[in-house]
């Protein structure tokens, strides 16, 4: 905080008139479902991207980040169309563009606008969704926009698809808006409600470890497409609007219709939305037992069935529960990427040196590791005392 005031008023030469944070998020379980109507649930890690904002005389967007010291940007309303290439800039100025679409230009004017991220860039985090939300919920103060949480969520949504050209589903902006600690939200990708779930595994003296395994493999475009097209013809043989609409006895039952690849794709759907609802029964119990081998089980189906795992999370999963951890999956969309590992916190130590040496005796890159408790969503910290 005192660090990006200060760094605000090195760069602009005037104070920011709004600093507002969100966090990044992981999802607990329910892993390539959200495209199948399914339900996810997760939770927003400790890490946070903040924003410092300042209005202008001009009508000039002036962009700068803490972790792009030499890529600053600089544009103006008028210019404001989705951008091509790879700039950081696009993700910011995609919420100001989204939010304009929505509500016109009468509230907006030039800005200041500093970013100081603590979200790990590219690790599966979301940081991406973190520095839009934080801009978001800047905006919508500084101008008095109204704007609800959802409404953000959907805005944020939008900058991200359509601006940076991103397909992301609403999870990431939903978790990072509406986060509470202590608890995991449950979304429901087919009409965006959500039920906050308590998820406070600190007095159980249990923790999150994310591990980064800086895989990327080549698969990622390709592959999503392909999970995505089995789905749909699963869908299309079967004469349901969704993978929503079938229970695994169903599957089971009307199994034979579909080749052997399609059943294994949708059976991972049917059973990943299961698993999430026994997740559910099983956080609400405190039973984190239970929970860990859900885990186990998520992981084993994306790695069997839906085939999304790689040699590196599989690696990092197996040797977290070789070691004592109650259960282990990898997260997001695979071929790489992050896994958890829900662990008894006295066990970190341990578990993060078996799996970088694992990782170092395989010839894997080296893996990154954070850790987590469910944190709070986005808030405005300053003026101080506003949500
Ligand atoms: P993830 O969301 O998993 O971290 P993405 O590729 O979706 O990965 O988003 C990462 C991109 O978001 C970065 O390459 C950068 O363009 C932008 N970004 C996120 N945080 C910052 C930041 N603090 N400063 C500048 N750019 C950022
Ligand atoms: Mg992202």
């Amino acid at each position: 905080m005192i660090d990006i005031w200060q760094e605000f008023l090195r760069t602009f030469h005037t104070q920011p008139e709004v600093v507002a944070q969100a966090p990044g998020r992981v999802n607990l379980i329910g892993e390539h479902i959200d495209y199948s109507d399914g339900f996810v649930l997760p939770f927003a890690i400790h890490d946070v991207t903040t924003v410092a904002i300042s209005r202008r005389e001009d009508s000039t967007i002036t962009l700068a980040s803490m972790q792009r010291p030499k890529d600053g940007f600089s544009t103006n309303y008028e210019m404001l169309v989705p951008l091509t290439g790879e700039h950081w800039a696009r993700y910011p100025l995609g919420v100001l563009w989204a939010l304009r679409e929505k509500l016109g230009t009468r509230n907006f004017q030039g800005l200041n606008i500093l970013i100081d991220g603590k979200v790990p860039l590219g690790a599966g985090l979301s940081s991406s969704a973190a520095l839009e939300c934080s801009v978001a919920v800047a905006l919508n103060h500084l101008f008095q926009l109204g704007q609800s949480l959802p409404d953000l969520a959907r805005i944020t949504q939008r900058a991200e698809n359509i601006y940076v050209g991103v397909p992301c589903g609403i999870m990431d902006q939903s978790i990072s808006l509406m986060a509470e600690a202590g608890c995991a939200i449950m979304l429901d990708c087919r009409d965006l409600s959500t039920e906050k779930i308590p998820f406070d595994i600190a007095p159980e003296h249990l923790e999150l470890l994310i591990i980064d395994t800086q895989a990327h493999h080549s698969l990622v475009d390709g592959g999503y497409a392909e999970r995505r097209a089995s789905c749909e013809k699963a869908v299309g043989i079967l004469g349901i609007s969704s993978l929503r609409d079938l229970s695994v006895a169903n599957l089971y039952e009307e199994g034979h219709r579909l080749d052997d690849l399609t059943f294994r794709r949708a059976k991972h759907a049917v059973t990943e939305m299961k698993r999430v609802m026994a997740a559910v029964v099983a956080l609400k119990a405190r039973n984190f037992t239970e929970l860990g081998l859900l885990l186990n089980q998520s992981h084993a189906s994306l790695r069997d069935d839906y085939t999304v795992s790689c040699p590196e999370l599989d690696l990092a999963v197996d040797t977290a529960l070789a070691m004592g951890a109650l259960g282990a999956r990898m997260v997001g969309g695979g071929f790489g990427g992050s896994a958890i590992a829900l662990i008894h916190r006295a066990d970190a130590p341990k578990i993060r040196e078996a799996i970088a040496t694992a990782f170092t005796e395989a010839h894997f890159k080296s893996p990154r590791f954070f850790n987590s408790l469910p944190s709070d969503g986005a808030k405005v910290i300053e003026p101080a005392g506003l949500k």
